[in-house]
């Protein structure tokens, strides 16, 4: 059945659930009403938090706090200067302590994930080699100089083993073992503490791709032994364009500016003399004007997350997760996207495939006539989505069911369902509704 010709309202038939609760915290956004191909409308069942999470109100209210005495940082003697300089840096021990970074670690502020990772390529010391899993979002697998890919792992045990010997084989010179906290294809958790045991075993460093894993899980960078971590905050529910790369100072320290410009020059001299450049490794890689908003909103989406519990935030988690695998894997022709299998421990993001159908019909499906929100593609993920479909160099978006299709489904891309503070059971229940329809009919 095409989308636009289905008329009656699919969610009419959807049984009422009770929400999840998250408490006490909630997003901006919630009940929003979104159009259907039918003329009707229905509150939005936002499904992609993986790409960007809602602002949490928490955020919204810190912003709004700080707009009346914005102003410019580190640049003013004004007092709204000095206020906003005060909750500038203010945020960066907030960060600091989310992250449990060390004292003496840097907590530079980004735009993003992206742009944290390319900082850190850039800091590394020349002759520096990478080793880094092609499961890798782009943003952490492609910045690199110099770098060893090593394939998907069979599972946890063979990722450390594949990192172990990697490193053991790695010319000598600095070595810098990077990896993803939390898959944004599968929401999988790598077993960071101890592919920092590898890495530091072999005197080599480690970073980490937090993107996925700060919003729904506590990172602790001491007890972890982590070298540097990156994240951003549009998906931590602090949608203002700032990010954060934390971690060792020394080869932050001695790179050159990231950007160059005012605040990262300490001296200048006229006629073409020398610049000195600051030695402070923040001030060194944020020149320019920083997003003071984004950062105090980034610091406000820490606090409000630690304040209120974990514990409480994984268990509503958990169950919407177990929830919409169990129900995914109920209905005939949809598979989910695993590289470790059912077991391994994961966070709120489930990729699968429908049988006969493209992702991009089923995502324009969901949307069209349920009101749900999802992603579909490789998810800026390319080899790993290849490697997860079976499909070793799938043609680019075929956009139809065509390729070699190691899942049996000759796909090309998935779908992402991902979710977290906000969700609620009917959203749930309403995609695992929507799909059993869609299942049911494939696409000629
Ligand atoms: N790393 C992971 C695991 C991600 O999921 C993403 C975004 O989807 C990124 C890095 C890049 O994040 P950004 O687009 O915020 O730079």
């Amino acid at each position: 059945m095409h989308a636009a010709t289905l008329t009656h309202s699919p969610h009419a038939t959807v049984p009422s659930a009770r929400s999840a609760t998250f408490a006490p915290l909630q997003v901006i956004g919630t009940g929003a009403l979104v159009p259907l191909n039918d003329g009707g409308t229905v509150g939005y069942a936002n499904l992609d938090y993986a790409a960007s999470a809602p602002c949490l109100e928490a955020v919204h209210e810190a912003v709004t706090r700080a707009l009346p005495y914005y102003s410019s940082v580190h640049r003013g003697a004004g007092y709204a200067s000095q206020v906003t300089t005060e909750a500038y840096e203010k945020a960066r021990e907030t960060v600091r302590s989310f992250l449990g970074a060390w004292e003496r670690d840097a907590v530079v502020f980004t735009r993003n994930t992206t742009d944290a990772m390319n900082l850190l390529a850039h800091a590394v010391p020349s002759g520096t080699t990478v080793v880094v899993f092609e499961t890798e979002h782009h943003a952490t697998l492609l910045p690199w100089k110099r770098a060893v890919r090593l394939p998907a792992p069979a599972s946890p045990i063979e990722a450390i083993s594949a990192a172990d010997r990697a490193l053991a084989e790695a010319p000598g010179g600095p070595r810098l073992l990077v990896v993803t906290a939390a898959s944004n294809v599968t929401g999988e958790l790598w077993p960071i503490a101890e592919l920092a045991n590898v890495a530091r075993r072999h005197g080599a460093r480690i970073a980490v791709d937090a993107a996925q894993l700060v919003p729904h899980r506590p990172l602790d960078m001491k007890s972890l032994g982590l070298d540097y971590v990156a994240f951003s905050g549009h998906k931590l529910y602090a949608p203002f364009g700032a990010g954060v790369l934390a971690g060792r100072a020394d080869w932050l320290r001695a790179a050159e500016p990231y950007l160059k410009g005012g605040g990262a020059s300490a001296s200048v001299q006229n006629g073409g003399g020398t610049t000195q450049w600051s030695t402070s490794p923040e001030q060194r890689h944020e020149a320019g004007t920083p997003n003071v908003l984004g950062v105090i909103a980034l610091a406000a989406a820490c606090e409000a997350l630690t304040g209120t519990g974990w514990d409480v935030l994984k268990a509503d988690e958990e169950r919407l997760l177990a929830r919409l695998r169990n129900g995914l894997a109920a209905i005939p022709g949809v598979r989910e996207l695993t590289l470790w299998g059912d077991r391994s421990d994961r966070v709120g993001i489930v990729s699968f495939v429908v049988d006969g159908w493209s992702a991009r019909d089923v995502a324009l499906t969901l949307s069209g006539d349920y009101g749900i929100g999802v992603r579909d593609g490789k998810f800026c993920a390319h080899p790993f989505v290849h490697h997860l479909l079976g499909a070793s160099e799938a043609p680019l978006e075929a956009g139809g069911a065509s390729g070699a299709g190691g899942c049996g489904s000759g796909q090309t891309s998935a779908v992402r369902a991902s979710f977290g503070i906000g969700t609620t059971e009917e959203h749930v229940d309403r995609l695992l509704h929507a799909l059993a329809r869609i299942a049911r009919e494939p696409r000629g």
